[in-house]
């Protein structure tokens, strides 16, 4: 796939006579033919974005991809608001529902919502919001931790962080906690600043506070922050006591009187499942059982091999964590992660695989970039499902350790839920109180873990006693109030779970 930076200046130019078009279109066709334009140049230039960003992540020091990433630093936001003044056009032309009838009614819904969300007025302070992100990326990219004799990135420490020896698990986390408190000040620094930054860009728009703005921003129809505080306070009531008991249960099994934190991790007694295999024999496995689980995911996966669309082992310079993004001039997901040997390996090639699946079929249909990704509560149904109409096939990454899968992997599920709604009143709380100190942030987060959490204990550990777990989650600072969906959707997979067991094929039809 070639990559040649795109003409900023030039997509701008177009996207502004395209708007002065679509104001002065006399039929509804000719509003959906000038759509049509701007899906071809909508596709073209995220085409190279996405090249440009995989690229960056897949080598953070590469000088080539990092000049290229901080051109769409500055490029996206004035091409995006260029579109936006596109959307303007036709939301105002009296043939908008031409669109409606040619697509479907939520584009245009999806359209207002975009528009309300950005505008020029803001370009400055997204282009620094971005920037910060960047800075924010290359200094966990940069990590590196001295351990066990070896320099390991944050990833490479997770299997130590779940060891059975209780010192080396204890160790593991100490020197996870040693980097963020170490790096303290900087991600400090970076979050103030976003918060600002992100604040500023709401009050330009007219909203009181980002919280207001964000879930214009993360497409959110239908529902609020009313109705999503009422969710949280949902799980705090039901989950949370059925979590810790949960959690009782497994420290007895494991037989942790006195259960600390970095005790969470180990779910077994005789220790947590583990794959069987290398990288390569585990995407071998995938391939299998995509292409046993039905004719569609047999026809993805063979997509996905033959165009070579994974990059799934950790090493040096490579970014954390892992994503699907799509390359849409291709109809192409790409696969990202970090293996490093624990169960994490796997969910990554069902739930990333669940995204991929989704943009793929979408890409398919030939669906205009709106269309094909759906609405972000959505997407995360795709990839948890995923997850779980991988358990028939456990057997074959984990071996005679398929039933502690299943059964850890449920847990989790379950586990997780408060952890997510807590992730999110915590941006609620940043962002509605900016005046707050990073002391008094990281505060609110002990407080929260105290309401959601009770399990997690510290004692021994001064940073993360004080709340300083929330520093490693990647998504409080790149990608603002999206946690709620992990935990929104965990109920949507729930759902598909059970149909799955009582009727396979109408489940699959289903999703
Ligand atoms: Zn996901």
């Amino acid at each position: 796939m070639p990559y040649t930076r795109p003409n900023a200046a030039l997509t701008v130019e177009r996207y502004r006579e395209m708007a002065q078009r679509a104001g002065a279109a006399a039929s509804g066709k000719e509003l959906v033919d000038l759509f049509r334009l701007h899906t071809q140049l909508d596709d073209a230039f995220a085409t190279a974005y996405r090249l440009a960003q995989i690229r960056h992540t897949l080598d953070t020091r590469d000088q080539f991809y990092d000049a290229e990433n901080d051109f769409f630093d500055n490029a996206a936001p004035e091409v995006g608001n260029a579109q936006l003044e596109f959307y303007r056009a036709v939301l105002a032309s009296e043939h908008k529902q031409a669109l409606a009838e040619a697509y479907a009614p939520i584009l245009l819904d999806k359209m207002e919502l975009a528009v309300s969300a950005a505008s020029d007025e803001v370009l400055e302070l997204m282009q620094q919001e971005n920037a910060l992100s960047s800075r924010y990326q290359k200094i966990k990219a940069g990590a590196a931790v001295e351990f066990d004799g070896k320099t390991l990135t944050l990833p490479g420490l997770d299997p130590y962080k779940q060891s059975l020896d209780r010192a080396v698990r204890k160790a593991a986390f100490e020197a996870e906690g040693g980097f963020y408190d170490r790096n303290r000040e900087e991600l400090d620094d970076i979050y103030s600043k976003m918060i600002e930054n992100r604040n500023a860009q709401a009050r330009k728009l007219g909203y009181d506070s980002y919280v207001d703005l964000s879930y214009k921003r993360m497409g959110r129809l239908g529902y609020g922050p009313k109705e999503v505080a009422s969710f949280r306070e949902q799980v705090a009531r039901y989950v949370t006591p059925l979590a810790h008991e949960s959690m009782r249960a497994q420290f007895e099994r494991t037989g942790i009187a006195d259960a600390r934190f970095y005790d969470t991790t180990v779910s077994f007694a005789d220790g947590n499942p583990t794959p069987v295999g290398t990288a390569d024999q585990l995407l071998a496995k995938a391939v299998q059982m995509y292409t046993e689980l039905s004719p569609e995911t047999a026809r993805f996966i063979r997509f996905m091999t033959e165009s070579e669309l994974f990059d799934l082992v950790s090493r040096p310079g490579k970014a954390t964590g892992g994503y699907c993004e799509t390359i849409p001039a291709y109809g192409a997901p790409f696969i990202f992660s970090n293996f490093n040997g624990t169960s994490g390996d796997v969910d990554v090639l069902t739930h990333e695989a669940g995204h991929a699946f989704q943009a793929w079929v979408a890409a398919g249909q030939g669906m205009c970039q709106e269309l094909a990704s759906p609405s972000m509560e959505s997407c995360e149904i795709h990839s948890m499902s995923m997850e779980q109409f991988a358990y028939p096939y456990a057997e074959w990454f984990f071996g005679d350790q398929a039933d502690k899968f299943r059964f850890a992997h449920l847990q989790e599920a379950l586990t997780f839920v408060p952890f997510g709604v807590a992730v999110d009143e915590f941006q609620h709380i940043c962002y509605a109180h900016p005046e707050m100190t990073p002391k008094e942030r990281t505060y609110q987060w002990h407080l929260l873990e105290e309401k959601y959490m009770p399990w997690r204990r510290y004692e021994d550990d001064a940073f993360m006693e004080r709340g300083g777990y929330w520093y490693h989650k990647l998504h409080i600072y790149l990608y603002p109030f999206y946690y709620i969906n992990y935990t929104l959707t965990t109920m949507g997979a729930m759902e598909f779970k059970k149909k799955y067991a009582e009727d396979r094929d109408a489940a699959w039809q289903d999703y």
